[in-house]
């Protein structure tokens, strides 16, 4: 082919000899094809070693362990089996790798210790079913995007974190300073945390109370006290009238560390519940309180926001001619193309089955319909291969409605679903908008 442009976006590289492998190389490729990555295959160390040092960023890097029984020792005075720690030290340190091993491995401590320090970013036992493997493979090609943001509210004088850095690791500070305008402040920002420092505590008792008697409060927020001395009154005290943890000023640093393993874990949490775990998008869930959150801010600020709805067209044929899983991999390739043209402040959610929404901010009905469109062509035009030699295409139809023209984003939907509904009338493999009124 004339053209160097890559016909995958992500790449997978294994070194490996076992049969295991060899005798799938097809189909496993066939997998990732599908979730638009491709293997590479190694069989020598030094082979693999150099297509790690040459990548981009846009690769995993998968090490099948029964490798080393087939694999030659190259130090010149001897050709002795190579040895995992000799294989772990040839391996580039600023990279991390997935490590493929047999239960009989698996189940010896020593050897996870080694392998769990040795860059793992995850293992996996054998036997793994190939369109098992390729999956979780996916999943560590999403879960490389970065982390959403966690959210912490702090009110008290300040203890020298380092905003900065804390954002570096996906937390954002948010200072308030008065106490008594800390519950409009939270209901406007929906923080993950509030930390209150125990001098602010000790002015105004009652400020942990006002925040989580209002029965819209977020159940899952988290408010933490602040102490820099122990004192097991306060303390008690402080728990009784409704703080969920108490932290100890010890060290900035210190506390850093401590908040943001608390964001990570916060983190987590939500994406466990508010996001799919097929495509690592949004779900019903998690869609509805961001949209909402969204739409606090448009009003805010006075942008406009355009909400689509897109159903892949006769789906129900595709599953039954193909089969489910080939189902679930146009539903997964229709994530990757929706995702990329998403921007900083949208959102994307796998909304049921095979129905996406999105979110455009500052983004007008006219607008969000050009932008649904170009990605309807874009994906009418992936060239599935349902079987060798057998290519076939498929659509989508969609719908748009804008805020402010409707409010609420339960409102939107209902329009937008309408939209999506005189679509799918109209003929499919379109979009359609019309103005209110
Ligand atoms: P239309 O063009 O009118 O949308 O026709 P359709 O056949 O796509 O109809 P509809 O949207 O109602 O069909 C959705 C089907 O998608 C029904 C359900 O069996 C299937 N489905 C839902 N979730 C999944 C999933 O996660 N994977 C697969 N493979 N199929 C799913
Ligand atoms: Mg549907
Ligand atoms: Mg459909």
């Amino acid at each position: 082919m004339a053209s160097d442009a890559p016909l995958y976006k992500n790449q997978v590289m294994l070194l490996s000899q076992s049969f295991f492998i060899k005798d799938n190389q097809a189909e496993l490729q066939l997998h990732a094809h599908k979730y638009d990555f491709d293997f590479r295959f190694f069989n020598e160390v030094w082979e693999f070693v150099e297509a790690v040092v040459c990548d981009r960023g846009h690769s995993l890097f998968v090490i099948d362990l029964d490798a080393l029984h087939n694999m030659q020792s190259d130090m010149a005075d001897s050709r002795k089996t190579l040895m995992l720690s000799e294989l772990l030290q040839r391996l580039p340190q600023d990279q991390s790798y997935v490590y493929l091993q047999s239960a009989r491995q698996g189940g010896r401590f020593l050897l996870q210790q080694r392998l769990v320090d040795s860059n793992c970013l995850a293992y996996a036992e054998k036997p793994i079913a190939n369109d098992v493997l390729v999956d979780k493979l996916f999943n560590l090609f999403v879960q490389r995007k970065r982390g959403d943001l966690v959210r912490l509210m702090y009110l008290g004088e300040p203890v020298g974190l380092d905003d900065g850095a804390l954002m570096h690791r996906r937390l954002e500070v948010i200072h308030h300073a008065d106490a008594q305008t800390l519950h409009l402040r939270v209901k406007e920002l929906q923080p993950d945390m509030v930390l209150i420092t125990e001098a602010e505590y000790a002015r105004t008792e009652a400020i942990v109370r006002v925040l989580k008697k209002n029965i819209e409060a977020d159940p899952v927020r988290e408010i933490m006290l602040l102490q820099r001395h122990p004192d097991a009154g306060v303390t008690e005290r402080a728990l009784h009238s409704g703080f969920d943890d108490i932290l100890m000023l010890t060290d900035p640093g210190v506390l850093a560390s401590q908040l943001v393993n608390r964001a990570n874990k916060i983190r987590i949490n939500k994406d466990l519940i508010g996001k799919d775990r097929a495509t690592g998008l949004l779900n019903k869930v998690g869609l509805q309180k961001k949209a909402q959150d969204l739409i606090r801010r448009a009003a805010r600020e006075n942008r406009p926001l355009a909400f689509g709805v897109v159903d892949i067209d006769k789906f129900k044929t595709i599953n039954d001619t193909w089969g489910h899983y080939f189902g679930d991999i146009v539903i997964k390739r229709l994530a990757l193309t929706l995702a990329p043209s998403m921007g900083e402040d949208d959102l994307l959610s796998r909304f049921g089955g095979e129905e996406f929404v999105m979110v455009f901010w500052d983004c007008t009905l006219e607008q969000g319909w050009e932008k649904m469109d170009a990605l309807r062509q874009a994906f009418g035009a992936i060239p599935f291969e349902v079987k060798p030699g057998d290519v076939r295409r498929f659509s989508f139809s969609g719908g748009v409605a804008a805020y402010p023209e409707y409010k609420s984003e339960n409102e939107l939907f209902l329009r937008a679903d309408a939209m999506l509904y005189e679509a799918k009338q109209g003929g499919r493999n379109r979009i359609c908008q019309r103005p209110a009124g």
